[in-house]
């Protein structure tokens, strides 16, 4: 039985995993590694913690296998999170910068200024956001004693983790990364498939640094570092890996992650569709045959909701728990919770939001504020796929879900509702791993995308079942609660700037 190994660099933890050609999962093994918040705002990663992490669990996973069993290895990454590292020592001139991580606002805002927001927009599908890699590259040569000079010389390589570890699975033979990847890093022209000039000498980052971008599934290189010699033959992000996993194949099939925050994407096929509507524009995947696109929804607080309730409002045991409370009432009896913890991100994209809930009553409990939160979740993933809709003009069949909280059924089947779409969730919840694992097992031989789609299986299926005048009148208190937020957002620069004049 030929095996596919997947290396998982997510952003809390290291997995790797040994699937089967089906889809089995042999081994699993998976540990978390050290977050660093040098400063309010800042988030930072070992990334040589990583590597040794990733590689430890990866030997962890084929021990008692023979190699020459293992037909390829897919890597699936955190997006966007920076390394910079020496060529020579093969060491980081700095710890990773996390895409959570917000010091290069300051260096958005001067892209902004100088006329750049158009082009990036329309050359790399993204927005002038700290969020994505090119500033946080600038950053590093600003900031590091010694980096840009080194730069300058050739003597220094960038990479997102994909790149980080492929460097050093091949023994630092592949400098290279994937089109998703490349796509995330507001430094690549999506439609031409290259590296930007106008983006490069805006930021000021010499082309030496950069890797060869490649197609998702195909021979990145070899590794002998679990003995005798294992090609690497796929790496995607682990939101494009999911929407592969998922088996998202055609244009106009989407899928949507329930973790920390919810990540939505929507296969457009060959031609990439500009949003008018808040989303990110971004490559879905190449499989040697030019880029798939797809559009994005980011929405940055889903799952940290029900955190929120558990640790710090102490209304849970635990997030499992919340399924049983919220169908404890019939309804929120009109009470809506607005989790913008961090700001609202798709598709209103407005930093300076914070949270709140509505319609409070005398006769509010406990009940009705975990099943508003778990609702909260629903209409966000509604606010995306109605941008989503508009901008591609289609009309979804149906939602392909993963992640953790799209475990809870009272969640899915009022995901459901409040969409008008059937919602759909697999057997596997290993989606990411997966999709990584078929990338590489495609560029492998061990099947096509036939086989694949017949693999997946649907565990729980959720139809629609609301009339649509109580789903119209439930979304209507939700887009009211949100454009609520909205203004009181804008609120205290209103103050400050009236205080100055
Ligand atoms: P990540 O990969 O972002 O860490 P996961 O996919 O592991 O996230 O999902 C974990 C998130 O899902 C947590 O935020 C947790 O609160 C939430 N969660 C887990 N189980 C449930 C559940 N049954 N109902 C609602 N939320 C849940």
């Amino acid at each position: 039985m030929p095996y596919l190994l997947a290396l998982d660099q997510g952003t809390t933890s290291c997995r790797a995993l040994l699937f089967d050609k089906k889809g089995g999962v042999r081994a699993v093994a998976q540990e978390e590694f050290g977050q660093h918040y040098p400063q309010p705002g800042w988030v930072e990663h070992d990334a040589a913690e990583i590597r040794d992490l990733q590689l430890r669990l990866a030997r962890q996973v084929v021990k008692g296998v023979d190699q020459g069993e293992i037909a390829a290895i897919g890597i699936t990454n955190q997006r966007e999170t920076t390394v910079v590292w020496d060529r020579q020592t093969g060491e980081p001139i700095h710890n990773a910068i996390v895409w959570q991580d917000r010091r290069t606002t300051g260096i958005c805002a001067r892209l902004v200024a100088d006329g750049l927001e158009n082009h990036i927009h329309t050359t790399t599908g993204l927005r002038a956001d700290p969020y994505f890699s090119a500033t946080k590259i600038a950053w590093l040569l600003e900031n590091v004693d010694g980096a840009r000079e080194r730069a300058e010389r050739g003597d220094l390589a960038f990479g997102t983790i994909d790149t980080w570890l492929l460097w050093n699975l091949t023994d630092r033979a592949v400098h290279a990364t994937d089109v998703t990847n490349a796509s995330r890093t507001m430094l690549y022209d999506i439609r031409l498939g290259q590296w930007d000039d106008t983006m490069l000498e805006a930021l000021n980052i010499p082309r030496s640094l950069l890797p060869d971008v490649r197609p998702s599934s195909g021979l990145f290189g070899e590794t002998s570092l679990f003995g005798g010699s294992i090609p690497i033959m796929g790496i995607a992000g682990d939101q494009q890996a999911a929407l592969f996993g998922q088996a998202c194949f055609e244009p106009g099939m989407a899928k949507n992650t329930y973790g920390t925050g919810c990540f939505m994407l929507l296969n457009t096929g060959s031609e990439p569709v500009q949003s008018e509507n808040g989303l990110l524009t971004t490559i879905a995947w190449d499989l040697g045959e030019g880029p798939v696109y797809a559009l994005e929804g980011s929405v940055f607080i889903a799952g940290a909701a029900i955190q929120w309730l558990r640790d710090e409002m102490g209304l849970l045991e635990n997030a499992a728990e919340s399924e049983q409370i919220a169908t404890s009432v019939e309804s929120t009896d009109g009470v809506y919770v607005v989790p913008a913890f961090v700001g609202l991100g798709a598709p209103y994209w407005e930093p300076n939001a914070r949270g709140a809930v509505f319609g409070l009553t005398r006769g509010s409990t406990r009940a009705h504020l975990v099943r508003a939160t778990l609702e909260s979740i629903a209409y966000r993933t509604r606010d995306v796929l109605d941008a989503m809709t508009a901008d591609a003009d289609l009309s979804l069949a149906s939602l392909r879900v993963d992640g953790g909280a799209a475990l809870n059924n009272f969640l899915m089947q009022f995901q459901a509702d409040i969409l008008n779409v059937p919602v759909e969730r697999p057997a596997s919840v290993e989606t990411t791993a997966w999709g990584a694992a078929g990338l590489a097992g495609l560029a492998a031989g061990l099947f096509d995308l036939e086989v694949l789609a017949e693999l997946r299986e649907v565990d729980a299926e959720f139809e629609p079942e609301m009339d649509a005048e109580t789903r119209n009148e439930l979304y209507d208190g939700w887009r009211q609660a949100v454009g609520t937020v909205m203004i009181h957002s804008s609120k205290p620069q209103r103050k400050r700037s009236e205080a100055v004049r």
